[in-house]
């Protein structure tokens, strides 16, 4: 990483702290438009994102895919030799360690061709005065001060743990270790049936391992339309995943070998060969020092911000993980470029949150924006919604997954047709690529009749979400 050159104290425009998504965008962007930007990171390029989040966990499901292809090869009268593959992990982490490694150093890469000036260490706010400090210490970069008219703070984010449950990196495990096993257990235990927990027990259970979801509400992947929710839910069961929602996990003990019977519920137990800690995480501004700087922190450790992710201190910014909005990269792209145009005086539009895309990558895939029909009706509009199944979809057929369904919600009219597009729920194959044109209506404000005049190509398993839109003009041609 880049120190400036015989500098112990250099002034920039804009210090960074932080070199995940969020920071790293602050930085990309500031730099595009001309301004000069110091970024400080204490650990790797590209932080949960890049090193132990989506790039990893999206890699480990890609193996997952690869594993179900070959395990159902024979049906296309492709003959593996096998009906039964096998899976080395080593070498799964080898090629996922390539993707990141990969990755990061062309996040260095670009960073460098900005000049955008990296830093190597921990940063700790010294001062938020009309210039900023930021101390930097404890890593590859030269201890030093740099200072900064503004300070954009993307500390991000680490996995919540539960108290009495250690994590020891090998029976006891939260995502940042998980990502890296070089073996995947026979039985596991994944405590959380969020987004994340959903796609790690998908992963493990189609690479084999005996996999039981624990999850205190009661529906997995809450959040989600409970439409698309179920079928993620019957998938995964007929994989043989045992999911057990509305449990609450009550602890632990070591058994025979080494193993874990993890007690939940009322009285029940599973025993298992590792616990997966998957309950979300909890923001990081542990190394910050702001308390001393008059930088709020509230009690679950977010940085309170405006709209426009300033904090109550001017000139100073908070963006991604660290502020309680959704914890996913592209929002704390989305936040990092708001950011910056703050600083730039442009009075930037403020992130929808309402209408951001969501994807999770278990199998099937679910990917959405809007409302839910729930939550449309809670927001107080008359809806109507239409749904159609890939069951009748070419394309699905054709690589062999039909399971799934779009569901897409309009306005009520008061004439009693559709009109504004309010929500658009997907759940199957690729999905997460098919999200685009549901999210671009959504945001365009686009009406039904409007959407469905467009031509989707055939054959495409976007012609699912075409379908589902037309059907809500009256006039649908296969459903
Ligand atoms: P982080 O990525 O956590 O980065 C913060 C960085 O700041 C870290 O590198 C940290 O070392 C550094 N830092 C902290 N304090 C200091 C300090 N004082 N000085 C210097 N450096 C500091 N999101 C999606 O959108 N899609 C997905 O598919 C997806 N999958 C995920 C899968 C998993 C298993 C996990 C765990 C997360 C996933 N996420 C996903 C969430 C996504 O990774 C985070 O929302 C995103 O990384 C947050 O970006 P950030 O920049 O705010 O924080």
């Amino acid at each position: 990483m880049s120190n400036p050159e015989g500098s112990e104290s250099s002034h920039f425009d804009v210090v960074v702290v932080g070199g995940g998504p969020a920071g790293y965008a602050s930085a990309l962007y500031g730099a595009a438009a001309g301004l000069n930007i110091a970024m400080i990171e204490k650990g790797k390029l590209g932080g949960t994102c890049l090193n132990v989040g989506c790039i990893p966990a999206k890699e480990l499901l890609e193996t997952a895919a690869v594993f179900r292809t070959v395990q159902h090869a024979s049906m296309f009268g492709v003959q593996t030799g096998t009906d039964s593959p096998g899976i080395d992990f080593s070498v799964t982490q080898t090629r996922k360690q390539g993707v990141i490694d990969t990755l990061v150093s062309g996040l260095a890469g670009l960073l460098k061709h900005r000049k955008v000036t990296v830093f190597d260490g921990i940063g700790q706010v010294t001062s938020t005065g009309a210039t900023k400090s930021v101390r930097i210490s404890g890593g590859a970069s030269e201890a030093t001060t740099i200072t900064g008219d503004n300070l954009i703070i993307a500390a991000g984010s680490v996995p919540r743990t539960i108290p009495g449950f250690d994590v020891d990196g090998t029976t006891i495990v939260t995502s940042d270790e998980l990502l890296s096993i070089q073996q995947l257990p026979a039985r596991a235990a994944v405590i959380g049936g969020g987004a994340i927990g959903i796609e790690f027990a998908s992963m493990m259970a189609d690479l084999g391992t005996q996999v039981t979801v624990l999850e205190a509400m009661p529906k997995i992947i809450p959040g989600v339309d409970p439409d698309a929710a179920r079928v993620v839910e019957r998938s995964l069961k007929k994989r043989g995943v045992d999911i057990r929602t509305g449990v609450m996990v009550s602890g632990h003990e070591t058994i025979d070998g080494g193993a874990k019977r993890v007690s939940f519920g009322e009285d029940q137990s599973v025993d298992v060969d590792m616990v997966v800690l998957s309950i979300g995480r909890r923001p990081f501004p542990d190394l910050l020092g702001l308390d001393a700087v008059g930088v709020p922190v509230d009690e679950r450790g977010f940085i309170p911000v405006d709209e426009a992710c300033r904090t109550s201190v001017p000139g100073v910014w908070a963006v991604g993980d660290i502020i309680a909005t959704a914890q996913l990269a592209h929002i704390g792209f989305a936040e990092g470029m708001v950011a910056i145009r703050g600083v730039l005086g442009e009075d930037p539009q403020p992130v929808d949150y309402l209408n951001v895309p969501w994807c999770i990558y278990c199998h099937p895939e679910v990917a959405f924006a809007g409302h839910t029909e729930e939550s449309a009706k809670e927001a107080g509009f008359d809806v109507v919604t239409s749904t159609h199944k890939f069951t009748g979809n070419g394309r699905a057929m054709i690589v062999g997954e039909t399971e799934g369904l779009v569901k897409v919600i309009a306005e009520k009219q008061a004439d009693g047709r559709a009109g504004r597009m309010l929500g658009v729920h997907m759940v199957g194959p690729w999905v997460t690529e098919q999200l685009g044109q549901g999210y671009m209506a959504i945001n365009w404000e686009a009406t039904i009749d409007e959407i469905a005049a467009f031509i989707q190509p055939h054959p495409t398993m976007s012609e699912l979400f075409g379908e589902t839109v037309m059907a809500l003009t009256g006039r649908a041609l296969h459903g």
